[in-house]
């Protein structure tokens, strides 16, 4: 991850994306595969971390400049009789910079030994456990 102002290298961002498609104009679409006990809204669609990630990711390695990027998700929603659902979002350039200016801050946080857990479902699995 690159601060694009000021060009300063901020971390390295690794990851799998699960399927790449593309649309009927050939644009790009990053898709994500879920299960959920819940259908997603959409501001936990535009907010969504992980798709942040994932569009920043595109962008660059796409090479799709100022582009807005499109993502969906192919949610299986497990109710007792289960539902597909299907939704989609869009990351921005401005999306990009407000989650590399995160990933500076977090970096800068954790370097001066500020440490705020967020507890949720990732604690199950967490290997920074005994930080917290
Ligand atoms: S257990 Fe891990 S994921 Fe949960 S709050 Fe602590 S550091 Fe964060």
């Amino acid at each position: 991850m690159v601060d694009q102002d000021t060009g300063e290298y901020i971390t390295d961002l690794v990851g799998v994306f699960d399927l790449l498609e593309k649309d009927n104009t050939g644009n790009i679409v990053v898709v994500d595969h879920k299960t959920a006990a819940k259908k997603p809204s959409d501001s936990d669609l535009d907010q969504n971390l992980q798709f942040s990630c994932y569009g920043y990711a595109t962008r660059i390695l796409q090479e799709l400049d100022d582009r807005d990027i499109l993502l969906r998700i192919d949610c299986l929603v497990k109710n007792k009789k289960p539902v597909f659902e299907q939704r989609y979002t869009v990351r921005t350039p401005d999306n990009d910079r407000k989650l590399v200016k995160l990933a500076s801050d977090v970096l800068n946080a954790m370097d001066t030994g500020v440490f705020l857990p967020i507890t949720g479902w990732q604690c199950g699995t967490c290997q920074v456990s005994s930080h917290c």
